[in-house]
């Protein structure tokens, strides 16, 4: 303020002084008020200056000057500075809140008073089929047509959530999103969606293993309840009452398979991946798995035509080295696989067991029947739990339905893969790929 006052002085004392030196007196007095309205005009033109950046506020033409309009360009210059910086520091918050929208496994749509879209991260764009930037500021209703959203969007009953079909849902690959809104703000809505497909699934799943499990047990566990009945109310011959108590002693025998079956899966769910530690001679276990074919095969086909049974000879099993994994897992599914093609094949028909090294190191063990094949529609569900073609040769031959399921269980569990090629009358090959660094020590025979 002192500068600016002396600043006036000077320009009036320069005016007066020049306009005295000129015309006397009164030439000091008209310099004087000229010098004056000079300096008001000059200060004037510096303060239109600073006003005129101010309107475009551009930081980086900053009037430089001195005094008092300098003073206030150079506050207003740092006053816009630190605008500009919270601005940018608030927007790239923002930037770092959508991008974490963005990155939600869920949906996430924000929606204004009139419930239209505001925002939308890519997942709820997928899930509803919205184009994230096109469909800004259109009403949800409309894009959203599933009667049972409208339902919900007009009730706003935010304590629940609403389960609706995804938009590219199909039969074969059903899609189910739940969608759940949030107030906030003043009068907006925050719409969250999350695929629950997989859960749909498990649970339906689980109901119907808890359905097929009941089933399975309470057929034998009737036929059983019945046989006690007749023993107890009628009086009946020594021979009936011990061919009665066979039948019995039949029922409890499959329930117990069935028991012992669904435990020896949730083992294998239960336990930790098999590791390289364990190895078994490839000739154990094949011998194994003939003998208990064999065994099998000689009971079912008694007073029958034999099956004609071929396996590897001990010769080239003493050559083929170990096997890495679980051996009672391993032993369990090659000879389910035996003893599958030995159950399903009539009488006289043939079951041929190979084992054959590949050149990539890999081996592969298979097992061929000429039973009476399977249906191209049931190979894929084969390993399904309680799966079966021919219920009732099943049952007869004492299996359970989970026998494939448990196969498959341990195959995945050791690397290997199953395979199955049938032939509706004329039989079926069960074949298993196991990966090369399961296998060591393969000697070439000469
Ligand atoms: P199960 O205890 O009923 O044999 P699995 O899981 O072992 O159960 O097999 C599932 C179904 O696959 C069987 O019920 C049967 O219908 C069919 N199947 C399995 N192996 C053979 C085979 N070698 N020949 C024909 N059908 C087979």
């Amino acid at each position: 303020m002192l500068w600016r006052i002396t600043y006036f002085l000077l320009w009036q004392f320069a005016g007066g002084g020049l306009g005295l030196w000129q015309g006397g007196p009164w030439g000091a007095a008209l310099g004087a008020a000229l010098a004056a309205w000079a300096w008001f005009v000059w200060d004037l033109l510096r303060g239109v200056r600073v006003l005129r950046w101010l309107r475009n506020g551009d930081l980086a033409d900053v009037p430089v000057m001195r005094g008092i309009w300098g003073e206030a360009a150079d506050r207003a210059r740092r006053l816009l500075r630190r605008q500009e910086s919270q601005i940018r520091e608030s927007q790239d918050r923002l930037q770092e809140i959508l991008a974490a929208l963005q990155a939600t496994p869920n949906g996430v749509v924000l929606l204004d008073a009139q419930c239209r879209i505001e925002w939308c991260n890519q997942m709820a764009a997928n899930q509803f089929g919205f184009d994230a930037q096109r469909d800004v500021m259109q009403s949800i209703g409309n894009l959203v047509r599933d009667p049972d959203f409208t339902a919900y969007l007009a009730e706003q009953d935010f304590g629940s959530d609403v389960v609706l079909e995804g938009r590219f849902s199909t039969p074969s690959r059903p899609v189910r999103i739940s969608v759940h809104l949030h107030p906030y703000g003043d009068g907006r809505t925050l719409l969250l969606s999350r695929d629950v497909t997989a859960l749909e699934q498990a649970d339906a799943m689980r109901r119907d293993f808890v359905a097929n499990v009941s089933h399975e047990i309470r057929t034998p566990l009737t036929v059983l309840t019945g046989f006690v009945e007749t023993l107890q109310t009628l009086p009946l011959a020594a021979d009936e009452r011990s061919r009665y108590l066979g039948m019995m002693a039949q029922q409890a025998l499959r329930m117990q398979s069935v028991v012992q079956d669904l435990l020896t899966l949730s083992r294998l769910e239960g336990s930790p991946l098999p590791g390289m530690a364990e190895w078994t001679p490839v000739q154990a276990l094949l011998t194994r798995c003939e003998d208990e074919g064999r065994a099998l095969s000689a009971l079912l086909t008694q007073n029958q035509a034999p099956h004609v049974l071929q396996f590897p000879s001990e010769d080239q099993l003493r050559t083929e080295g170990d096997i890495a994994g679980v051996s009672a897992e391993l032993q369990s599914a090659m000879s389910n696989l035996i003893s599958n093609a030995v159950r399903y094949t009539p009488a006289g028909g043939s079951i041929t067991v190979e084992w054959l090294r590949l050149a990539d190191g890999s081996a592969v063990f298979s097992v061929r029947d000429t039973g009476p094949g399977i249906a191209p529609e049931h190979i894929p569900r084969l390993t399904e739990r309680f799966y079966r073609v021919d219920r009732s040769r099943s049952r007869e031959t004492g299996g359970t339905g989970l026998g494939l399921a448990i196969v498959k269980h341990v195959l995945q569990r050791h690397g290997a893969a199953l395979d199955i090629r049938s032939t509706v009358g004329k039989g079926s090959v069960f074949s298993v790929t196991f990966p090369a660094n399961r296998l060591r020590g393969f000697a070439l025979r000469g």
